[in-house]
């Protein structure tokens, strides 16, 4: 069975195919994926230093159709068996794109359309790389997100342990690295800038990781200010701002937390298998730590290649094709966009 999967939630559109044999006992066995185009407007929010939402809807509508053909033909198919699209968590104006593009192929085709959760996609594309999944703990990091989450099944609804309480790691990156004077997005540019310096030069604050802070819970907005105030003092007292020692103690501090709960969870719930996804798992120091602390903990770690780690379309697909393994119905072509969908709700 052959499922397309179309994501718009952000700054990426993407269309994925994959195909995949449902097994009897309502898994999809092992999927193959046949074509994974992606346009991104990143380049185009460089200049106003994120994600502006119009923008971003305008490139969509630019780039959707394009990036179906080109799928289209990668994977050599005319149409697929089925559409899976990306019906939330995301942008608003963003997601109609994809969704209406979704419906309005899924009608032509006269095939059935399935609205599945971005969130949910993060953790399937792994079994794209790396085959069935067993129970696992996720971590997922991205320019919107930090989500850790229980998975059973990805055919079925996924357990939120904890999230961010304000801003997403991805996101104080981009903020830190635009303070350092290192562009956007800064994720990339204060990796590199980190590998020159000292990780323990600076004692950044490990956000809500105190006794009576919430387990599973993550905080970012502290230590973004803390590196604010350790660049306003040092300017103030002419001493010399650091870039590589700061952007390394800083990366060290996200790191290090992210680490440390989503190892936490796995110890907690007794789970042997932690897989991380979104676009800062690209993170260097992230994938060591990670690395590191799974080995010791005795978890296995699955992280997919950045590639896959990143938005695009094949993780909507892979999704798609647990969904439709563990036998959900198609979706109306009624369903509407959820730009606050929670991650409870594996597929509508
Ligand atoms: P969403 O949040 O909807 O998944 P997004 O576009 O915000 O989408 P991605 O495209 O998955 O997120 O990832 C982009 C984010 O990942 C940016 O915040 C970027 O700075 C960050 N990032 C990318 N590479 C690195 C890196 N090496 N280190 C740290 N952060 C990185
Ligand atoms: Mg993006
Ligand atoms: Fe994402």
């Amino acid at each position: 069975m052959i499922v397309l999967g179309v994501e718009s939630s952000c700054d990426e559109t993407g269309v994925g195919v994959v195909e995949f044999d449902p097994q009897p006992d309502g898994s999809p066995g092992s999927l193959t994926l046949l074509a994974d185009e992606v346009a991104s407007s990143v380049d185009e929010h460089a200049r106003f230093g994120g994600v502006v939402p119009e923008v971003a809807s305008r490139a969509h509508l630019e780039a959707i159709v394009p990036t179906m053909q080109r799928a289209r033909e990668t994977a050599g198919i005319d149409r697929p068996d089925a559409v899976a699209v990306t019906i939330g968590p995301g942008l608003a104006g963003a997601l109609l794109v994809g969704v209406a593009a979704a419906k309005a192929y899924a009608l032509a085709w006269d095939v059935p359309l399935y609205a599945v959760n971005h969130l949910g996609g993060h953790v399937a594309v792994d079994t794209l790389e790396h085959g069935p999944m067993p129970e696992c703990v996720a971590l997922l990091v991205s320019g919107g997100h930090t989500h850790l989450l229980h998975v059973t099944d990805l055919g079925h609804p996924i357990v939120e342990l904890g999230t961010t309480v304000d801003d997403a790691a991805g996101e104080a990156f981009d903020k830190v690295a635009r303070l350092l004077g290192l562009g956007f997005p800064g994720g990339p540019a204060l990796d590199r800038a980190a590998a020159d310096g000292d990780p323990t030069a600076i004692a950044f604050p490990r956000g809500m990781t105190g006794p009576r802070d919430a387990r599973y819970d993550f905080s970012f907005s502290g230590l973004k200010t803390a590196v604010a105030r350790h660049v306003e003092k040092a300017r103030r007292e002419g001493s010399t701002v650091s870039v590589p020692d700061i952007a390394a103690s800083f990366q060290e501090a996200v790191a290090d937390v992210l680490t440390l709960k989503a190892i936490r969870a796995c110890t907690d719930l007794g789970v042997e298998t932690l897989v991380l996804g979104g676009g800062a798992t690209a993170n260097s120091r992230i994938r060591s730590l990670a690395g590191e602390r799974a080995a010791a903990a005795g978890v296995t770690l699955r992280i997919p290649r950045p590639r896959l780690c990143t938005d695009n379309g094949a993780m909507i697909a892979s999704l798609g094709a647990h969904v439709i393994a563990a036998g959900a119905s198609p979706s109306p072509l009624t369903v509407a966009s959820d730009p606050g969908m929670s991650v409870q709700i594996s597929q509508i």
